[in-house]
């Protein structure tokens, strides 16, 4: 019985040195100091939804072996509880660095907490992670300027400005609606931050109407990024906003999915290639860049999820060999408990006229993924 409550009481000790030893940053366990080679990264990717976050997983995933690490990539089906319990095994397991795009900004701060615990290095993949200090490094495109450039290719699609961005003078008036991304996903009001600051001006003067009155972000929001969620508006849009014979001329989608779920509800209603209006869109995914050589869809937004990829592992690789990540934006992205130094990549406006070049010619897609 002694002997018993002795061996217990010894396995305790233990547990609770190792338990200390994994707590203490710097030590051998966490990811800056020791020999990292082989190390355990985790990867958390948002949903397979969309095609554009299999692309980064795959991507982040194939190159971090190339480098000799082992990889956990994990799928959260855009629900956050699977998420959540998908990053706490991935510190179980002995991750040393978590690569991830959240699906709820705001809903990771015990496990970030743990991570930190633990010593493991958080890099936040394109969606900054909210409310938590625990964020070492962060990693996405230039949001503001997506915005920009999908309120800039609105206007250049409408003839308002010409394709080296000057008025051409032509004044409307157009009918336009505006959507916006997911109320959780902190891009979401950076993308409509950049729009509305390039379209305010044309909303004032008169040469853009937004018939129906939304233009808050809360009024536009589609949760999840839903596409049915922006065809159901869409839907009442027509119903409520358009029923009288009025046509729309312009929409700002913020996302391809959603201008799917747009340009369906709008063909179900009668609309058809000729007078579709001009959209928007993001990530320049198969379905909308077809959309776009058929000349449904009027432009997306490019945003290599190749070179996204690429800037994350060397994140992780900098981290796990104790050197200090390179960054280039040190001042846009407080997460309310920091600002987190940011690794910012340029995006870009694909139409008709230059998607052969950038996405074909770049080797994003071959021709044949677009027929
Ligand atoms: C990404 C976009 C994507 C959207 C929906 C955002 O966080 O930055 O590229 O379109 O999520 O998945």
């Amino acid at each position: 019985m002694k002997l018993k409550k002795l061996v217990v009481g010894v396995a305790a000790v233990s547990m609770a040195l190792s338990l200390a030893a994994c707590g203490s940053r710097g030590g051998n366990a966490s990811s800056g100091g020791g020999d990292n080679s082989g190390a355990l990264v985790g990867i958390a990717m948002p949903t397979k939804t969309s095609e554009r976050w299999i692309k980064d997983g795959d991507a982040i995933k194939a190159s971090l072996e190339k480098l000799g690490y082992k990889t956990d990539l994990e799928y959260g089906d855009d629900k956050i509880p699977q998420q959540v319990q998908q990053i706490s095994n991935m510190i179980t397991k002995g991750a040393k660095v978590l690569i991830i795009a959240s699906i709820d900004g705001t809903a990771l701060s015990d496990q970030l907490d743990n991570a930190a615990k633990a010593g493991i290095k958080v890099i936040a993949y394109d969606r900054l992670i909210n409310g938590n200090k625990n964020v070492d490094y962060y990693t996405t495109f230039d949001n503001e300027k997506v915005g920009v450039q999908q309120a800039t290719s609105l206007l250049t699609g409408l003839g308002i400005l010409d394709k080296d961005g000057k008025e051409t003078g032509k004044k409307g008036p157009f009918n336009v609606e505006l959507f916006a991304g997911s109320p959780d996903d902190n891009n979401a009001t950076f993308f409509y931050n950049g729009a509305m600051k390039t379209l305010k001006k044309y909303i004032d003067d008169g040469t853009l109407v937004v018939k129906s009155g939304q233009t808050g972000f809360t009024q536009i929001a589609t949760l999840r990024w839903d596409p049915a969620t922006a065809q159901k508006r869409m839907q009442n849009l027509i119903a409520s906003t358009y029923s009288g014979g009025a046509k729309v001329q312009g929409i700002l989608s913020p996302y391809d999915g959603l201008s799917i779920g747009i340009i369906s509800a709008l063909t179900a209603s009668g609309y058809s290639t000729s007078n579709l209006p001009v959209i928007t869109g993001q990530d320049a995914e198969a379905a909308s860049v077809k959309s776009i050589i058929a000349g449904q869809q009027y432009s997306t937004i490019f945003k290599d999820t190749r070179e996204l990829g690429k800037q994350a592992v060397t994140m992780a690789d900098d981290v796990l060999k104790g050197k200090t990540p390179e960054v280039n934006d040190t001042k846009s992205y407080d997460n309310k408990a920091k600002i987190v130094p940011t690794f910012l990549l340029q995006p870009q406006v694909v139409t008709k006229d230059n998607y052969q070049k950038v996405l074909v010619d770049s080797g994003y897609y071959k021709e044949s993924d677009l027929k």
